[in-house]
């Protein structure tokens, strides 16, 4: 399938596709969408920045808009991507009062969902927990469900939610039509999907790679300095930054450090509440806020088109992540930055991530071992002895300064 015009769609999907400036498919959706109206199950390799969501929910949206009785459910790891979901298809469906959808996920008041629900949604989008939640309480029902998809079915099985989705297995028709995408397929992703799926076609497409257009490079950098480099790093930059972080503690340490250098820094991680994550994320949308700090489980959940540099200040605890990460920056064509701050223990992370991914740059040696040994290895720019951080304990991040906007 190489056009849209070439699938039939009903006239006002089509509008909104072009007023969306969907001019050609990507290639997942041009490959999944003729699958999926064909009726066939689906084991999907893609990743977030393909355009999955469009492959599995412009199909869906089609379907339903030609029969009225069936119903759509989207079962997807995380509040934000949830969230990405209905806000793209609330875009398709133009908030069309005859089809209406619901939006079903931890943290948020229950009884704003009950009431959405006695609309009787055509498409449901919803965590796992949440979903069982209303499954349990009978305010939905999902025996209409004849599409129904898993959305990083990776990550739900990373996040534990295996035997949840096989719970709400039960209560979904036997004959229906379902959909998996995944971004790594490996034994237990496909046992999961196994279960899911009835003589599925499988989409093999390239393995995630960052774009053309993420400019990507690696600062070496002790640990103990990543504070201090951090500082002259978002000096250098202008725009809209994304700091990744390794875990929650760390992230909320780094938001006081940079808050007290006077940027306008918020962040985003999964012990914050839903309403606090929101507001994160609207704040860093409109430009509220420059920097946002954030832990791997906010990475997937992000679609802010503006983010023009990423930093890695801790190498992610999953390889993949990498390309997600950087891939918040550069969508739809722009140019973007992406740093990562490699301490000696993460050398050899990176290494295997620059050839996994074919990062430009010699690979980088040392190890921690040598670094608390105190072996000089080659160069280091910021690597301080005690004595010499005493006299100068801001480093390259200079003085603290008044706060700014
Ligand atoms: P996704 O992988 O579904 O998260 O999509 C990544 C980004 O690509 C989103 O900002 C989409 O709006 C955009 N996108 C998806 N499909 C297309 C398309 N066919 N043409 C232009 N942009 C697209």
């Amino acid at each position: 399938m190489q056009s849209f015009d070439e699938l039939n769609l009903p006239p006002q999907l089509s509008r909104v596709l072009k007023k969306i400036g969907f001019e050609k498919p990507t290639k997942i959706q041009s490959q999944a969408i003729p699958l999926l109206l064909a009726e066939r199950d689906l084991m999907a390799c893609a990743e977030t920045g393909s355009g999955k969501t469009g492959a599995y929910l412009i199909p869906m949206v089609k379907a339903l808009m030609e029969n009225p009785q069936p119903q759509g459910l989207v079962l997807a790891p995380t509040r934000e991507l949830a969230q990405l979901i209905s806000d793209f298809l609330k875009t398709l469906v133009q908030s069309d009062r005859s089809f209406p959808i619901s939006l079903l996920v931890g943290g948020q008041d229950i009884r704003k969902q009950f009431k959405s629900l006695k609309s009787k949604p055509r498409i449901v989008i919803a965590t796992p927990g949440r979903l069982i939640d209303h499954l349990n309480r009978k305010t939905l029902k999902i025996h209409k469900v004849q599409h129904l998809v898993l959305d990083e079915g990776d990550r739900m099985i990373d996040m534990g939610f295996a035997p949840q989705l096989e719970q709400i297995l039960k209560f979904l028709p036997k004959h229906r039509q379902t959909s998996f995408f995944t971004a790594t397929l490996d034994k237990k992703v496909k046992s999961l999907a196994e279960k899911y799926l009835v003589d599925p076609e499988t989409l093999l497409l390239d393995e995630a790679r960052p774009v053309a257009t993420i400019k990507q490079s690696v600062v070496q950098v002790a640990a103990k300095d990543k504070d201090n480099h951090i500082v002259s790093e978002l000096k250098k930059r202008d725009g809209s930054v994304i700091v990744f972080v390794k875990t929650k503690r760390r992230t909320d340490e780094l938001r006081k450090h940079l808050f007290e250098y006077g940027f306008a820094v918020d962040l985003i991680h999964g012990g914050r509440s839903q309403g606090q994550r929101n507001q994160a994320i609207s704040k860093f949308k409109n430009g509220k806020t420059r920097i946002l700090c954030a832990t791997d489980v906010a990475a997937r959940g992000i679609d802010v088109p503006h983010v023009q540099h990423v930093i890695n200040f801790d190498l992610p605890m999953q390889d993949e992540d990498y390309v997600h990460r950087v891939g918040r920056t550069a969508r739809n064509g722009a140019h973007g930055e992406a740093v990562s701050f490699v301490s000696p223990s993460e050398h050899r992370q990176w290494n295997r991530l620059a050839k996994k991914y074919e990062i430009p740059g010699r690979p980088l040696e040392g190890s921690d071992r040598e670094e608390s040994r105190g072996k000089k290895k080659g160069k280091r720019p910021f690597r301080f002895s005690n004595q010499r951080r005493k006299k100068n304990s801001r480093g390259q991040g200079g003085q603290k300064r008044s706060p700014r906007a």
